[in-house]
């Protein structure tokens, strides 16, 4: 496993590779992140994945500052998993080149965690152009945990030759959806943020053609925010088209996010 931090190192590794998958990753490894990885290395010749906590994808620096990082032991996961290149820039190597324009993300678009978290898909479009830039893979594999994310990224990267291939979310037998974030919770707070999920996920199974979907929904978000130290910011039904508010199931998710004592989750299914 090669270690790579700057354009150098990754031109020189990269320079005869072909059908390179990339997975993009801001570390604090889980089995989340395992599964697109062994996507990767299924479908690719090489696989490189790269660990940056993105300092410009944060609204909040308390959020950026606490957000958890494990480099050690990242980097034996990755070697374990038997991948052939980890890319680790620094911020400065990131954002050494100022020629990207700003990115603007339409009105309509302001929805679900683009309301909510101001500049974050901004700063999540502009380093995923410098990464592609410098990487120039053929795939990167994302969840579809950050639906949004990819549903932006489709939208308004700047014309590229890489293909997003889009993988299924991995959970805890809890149903909880693996994120880096969970490391942040107590057991009794993860046991509550499994147990809204659940109960979420049934509600689904039982809404019909007949239900007044968004009625229901907005109902459950207030009940759910009345628990204590927990606060629902949405809980959607949308499009998975065109992330409009839809009240047919067919074609759309439920989408939600919550905080649990200050850590915010974002969950769709
Ligand atoms: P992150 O390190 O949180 O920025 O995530 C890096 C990539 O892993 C993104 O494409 C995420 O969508 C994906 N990812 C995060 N959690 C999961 C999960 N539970 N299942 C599948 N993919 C995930």
């Amino acid at each position: 496993m090669k270690i790579l931090i700057n354009n150098n190192d990754l031109n020189e590794a990269l320079e005869n590779v072909s059908n390179l998958g990339f997975v993009p990753t801001m570390g604090s490894l889980h089995k989340g992140h395992i599964s697109l990885i062994k996507q990767s290395k299924k479908k690719c010749n090489k696989t490189i994945v790269s660990i940056f906590v993105n300092p410009k994808q944060f609204n909040n620096k308390n959020d950026f500052e606490k957000y958890p990082r494990s480099k050690k032991r990242d980097l034996s996961i990755l070697k374990r998993l038997k991948v052939n290149y980890v890319y680790l820039p620094s911020v400065k190597e990131i954002y050494k080149v100022k020629k990207f324009s700003k990115v603007i993300i339409s009105k309509n678009d302001k929805i679900l965690c683009a309301k909510y978290r101001k500049g974050h898909f901004e700063g999540v479009i502009d380093v995923m152009e410098r990464l592609i830039e410098n990487i120039k893979p053929q795939k990167i594999f994302m969840g579809e945990k950050d639906f949004q994310q990819i549903y932006l990224l489709k939208k308004y990267l700047r014309k590229h030759s890489s293909k997003i291939i889009e993988c299924k979310t991995i959970r805890e037998r809890n149903k909880l959806a693996l994120s880096s974030r969970n490391s942040l919770l107590q057991k009794r707070e993860i046991n509550l943020a499994a147990k809204l999920i659940t109960n979420i996920m049934k509600l689904k199974k039982k809404l019909n053609m007949q239900s007044n979907i968004k009625k229901v929904l907005n109902k459950t978000a207030n009940e759910i925010d009345k628990l204590q130290n927990v606060k629902i910011e949405y809980l959607e039904l949308r499009n998975v088209k065109n992330l409009k508010i839809s009240n047919k199931l067919k074609n759309s998710k439920i989408f939600l996010s919550f905080y649990i004592n200050n850590i915010r989750l974002i969950d769709n299914f």
